[in-house]
């Protein structure tokens, strides 16, 4: 496993494995003076994955929409909403101005999804699956508030509802027998971010007893045995 980070660091929850620095490099056309853009965190990915058979999971901390410099998240071409607040002082712009930049950054982090899951559908020596979510909302002025941070018992749900999202290659899919309407059936559940590390092991297929079945999203959605089974039969094969 390794922990790619363009945000604050792990904050320890990668201490037992890599965690490499991509928030202070320089590298262009990500970086600026302030930050980098979360493209950075694709770079060179080939270059995590060991030998073709050997499970990995690779963590991307993104930056994604923290403000409150939002027109800092996304290149000039990513502004498709305008005009933008271009200040790290939303006092200074108008609630349009810091709205419409504030969409820019979801459309930014939408094509850096894009292009993981593009990467992902590449490598065809591996069954992939890639899962999303953010660690909270955001407020842009409804209610008079900004950013977010509220205490839980009173934060608005532009702070404390978030999005998932699950992508699993077609290889994946088949090999574990995924069915799809049992997925969406959940999705219309309220779950929280309880269930972001149960799911996380479930979809990894890794075993351990901190395991909790109750909070694995696809929990029952797949046969959970088949791919265990295979890779267990031959440890080094590549996929058929
Ligand atoms: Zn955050």
């Amino acid at each position: 496993m390794v922990w790619r980070d363009n945000n604050t660091g792990s904050k320890s929850i990668a201490d037992r494995v890599i965690e490499e620095d991509f928030a202070h490099r320089q590298d262009q056309p990500w970086c600026n003076s302030d930050s980098c853009h979360d493209e950075i965190l694709l770079e060179n990915l080939d270059l995590e994955l060991k030998p073709a058979g050997v499970d990995t999971v690779i963590v991307l901390h993104m930056l994604g929409s923290h403000g409150p410099a939002y027109y800092q998240r996304y290149p000039p071409s990513f502004a498709a909403f305008k005009p933008e607040c271009r200040s790290g002082e939303l006092s200074a712009c108008t609630p349009d101005e810091i709205r419409n930049t504030y969409d820019n950054t979801i459309r930014y982090t939408d094509h850096v999804l894009a292009r993981a899951i593009d990467w992902l559908e590449s490598r065809k020596d591996y069954r992939t699956a890639m899962l999303f979510a953010s660690d909270h909302g955001e407020s842009t002025g409804e209610h008079g508030l900004f950013l977010h941070g509220a205490p839980m018992f009173m934060a608005p749900d532009e702070q404390t509802h978030v999005p998932v999202l699950a992508w699993l290659s077609p290889d994946y899919q088949q090999s574990t027998r995924f069915d799809w309407s049992c997925a969406s059936r959940r999705g219309g559940r309220e779950v929280s971010h309880d269930y972001w590390f149960h799911t996380a092991l479930g979809l990894s297929r890794t075993r351990t007893s901190v395991y909790r079945s109750g909070l694995d999203l696809f929990y029952g959605c797949s046969d959970s045995d088949l791919m265990q089974a295979e890779s267990e039969g031959s440890p080094t094969a590549p996929p058929a």
